[in-house]
């Protein structure tokens, strides 16, 4: 089922979320949660959603990227249901990258973030995965983390001259992102 989204301004983007146990993943009430969260993610041609994103203060986010039109120039993540995770840096390697966030309705900005991470979490089965995800995926992951810890995008910009609304986006910096963003790619290969 296709949820609200909530956006910026409600308290429930600024808690940290709470871990979940294996005996609660397993439940009907949480299953169909994960299923909202992908249908809500895919809905809004988001390329994840965290559950709190949908007013759920719960460990829990979604990943997915295919032919995504927010965003052309990400690689394709296959969806990932990710729950409980920890995520750390393992070098000190970053990349900015502008960002934009389904509860930040029509505004992005440069955000620094680490190219190296390593994820270790629960899929929706109780799998335990531990992985390393590099790349413009690496800064996927950290966006929809830095949800379950109540930080949003904007927390993150540091030259707020960055911010720009998505019109203005497409008229005047997409060219020169997408073109410097692509070589990024084509050399870290995520
Ligand atoms: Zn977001």
């Amino acid at each position: 089922m296709i949820r609200d989204i909530v956006t910026i301004g409600h308290p429930v983007l600024r808690e940290a979320t709470r871990r979940i146990t294996a005996d609660e993943l397993s439940t009907p009430a949480v299953q169909q949660l994960i299923d909202d969260l992908i249908d809500t993610m895919r809905n809004a041609n988001g390329a994840g959603i965290a559950a709190n994103q949908i007013g759920e203060p719960l460990r829990i986010t979604v990943i997915e990227v295919n032919d995504n039109p927010r965003y052309p120039y990400k690689p394709r993540i296959p969806l990932t249901v990710v729950v409980n995770p920890v995520i750390e840096p393992i070098d000190d390697e970053t990349v900015v990258i502008n960002e934009g966030c389904l509860s930040v309705p029509n505004l992005r900005g440069d955000v620094s973030r680490n190219v190296n991470v390593r994820v270790r979490y629960l899929d929706r089965d109780g799998v335990p995965h531990d992985e390393i995800m590099r790349g413009l995926t690496a800064g996927t992951f950290q966006h929809e983390c830095d949800h379950l810890d109540g930080t949003l995008f904007v927390d993150r910009v540091t030259d707020t001259r960055t911010l720009t609304t998505w019109e203005q986006f497409e008229r005047f910096h997409r060219a020169a992102f997408i073109e410097r963003i692509t070589a990024f790619v084509e050399r870290v290969g995520s």
